[in-house]
């Protein structure tokens, strides 16, 4: 809208409309999408960032709609939040992820875990934990083998049902991670009183450690705070070999990004894990 002080009518004309359309349009093709089999999940490897290889990986959800095509999370998730299809696509990405490690285990007899991006709306339904479990039940998995990555932004509304539900997880085995780590303006306190296991630094610090001398600054002062906390720690958006280098020297637990390799489908990331991973 940009006819500023025409009246309210006016503003929320035509424009709006649209907006709304398409919005109801993709909520509707999105009720569909989970029966009619259009997502998919990617894997992105994490690596160890002292040797390259592969530790773990983060399921990454794609939806391939026939009129839509391959629609990427950022354009559905926050829809998907506010529909509360979130739910049924969530449990459904945690079924997939958890059967998907328990198949790397059986097929290659690798054990990697995976991790597996959770949001808010799914954290606070209150069979948000017995997913979790029927999810590992149901696959075989061990809970050391899943991480829950929660965003630094649901972790600020700190009421004291998202204390229990992190301590459930944690007392059941399960990693957590806080992902995004450093966007959320949020008191560094919470880190102190919750049982997180990993830390992720945003890729928007990782991206500049190269040029920008406070962004170098500022990741190796995360490392070293997560560090004396016991947390390990991962770097997001690697995607150049001097920042594997840097954060090497800082000692840097884990990194993922472009460098290593891009989110993958199933049948790719398969002979990703082959060519890479040695015991
Ligand atoms: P995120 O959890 O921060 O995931 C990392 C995003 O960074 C992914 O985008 C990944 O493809 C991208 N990325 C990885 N390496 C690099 C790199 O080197 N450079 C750059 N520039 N980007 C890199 P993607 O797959 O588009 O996912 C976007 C966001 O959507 C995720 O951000 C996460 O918040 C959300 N999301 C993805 N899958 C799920 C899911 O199953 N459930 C929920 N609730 N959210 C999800
Ligand atoms: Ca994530
Ligand atoms: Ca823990
Ligand atoms: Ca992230």
């Amino acid at each position: 809208a940009k006819n500023k002080g025409k009246s309210a009518f006016a503003v929320f004309a035509p424009e709006m409309t649209e907006v709304s359309h398409e919005r109801l349009q993709m909520e509707s093709l999105m009720r569909r999408a989970l029966e009619q089999q259009e997502f998919e999940l990617y894997f992105q490897p994490i690596v160890r960032t002292e040797t390259g290889q592969m530790a773990f990986a983060e399921a990454l959800l794609r939806w391939n709609n026939p009129s839509l095509g391959m629609v990427m999370p950022d354009r559905f998730i926050p829809l998907a939040e506010e529909t509360g299809l979130i739910m049924p696509i969530g449990e459904w990405v945690l079924k997939e992820s958890c059967k998907a490690a328990m198949r790397w285990r059986t097929e290659t007899g690798h054990r990697i875990g995976i991790s597996v991006n959770v949001s808010p709306r799914q954290f606070r339904d209150p069979d948000f934990v017995q997913t979790v479990m029927q999810a590992l039940e149901q696959s075989g998995l061990e809970p050391d083998q899943l991480e829950l990555e929660i965003t630094e932004r649901l972790i600020l509304d700190n009421t004291i049902e998202t204390a229990d539900i992190l301590r459930e997880l944690d007392q059941s085995g399960i990693r957590l991670s806080v992902d995004d780590f450093g966007t959320g303006y949020s008191a560094l306190s919470y880190l102190k009183s919750y049982p997180f296991d990993t830390l992720k630094i945003d890729k928007s610090f990782v991206q500049d450690v190269m040029t920008e001398h406070d962004d170098a600054s500022l990741v190796r002062a995360i490392i070293n705070m997560a560090h004396s906390l016991g947390l390990r720690v991962i770097a997001e958006g690697v995607e150049e070999e001097a920042q594997t280098h840097f954060l090497k020297t800082e000692g840097c637990d884990y990194s993922q990004g472009y460098f290593y390799s891009r989110p993958l489908p199933a049948a790719d990331f398969d002979t990703w894990l082959s060519s890479n991973h040695r015991v």
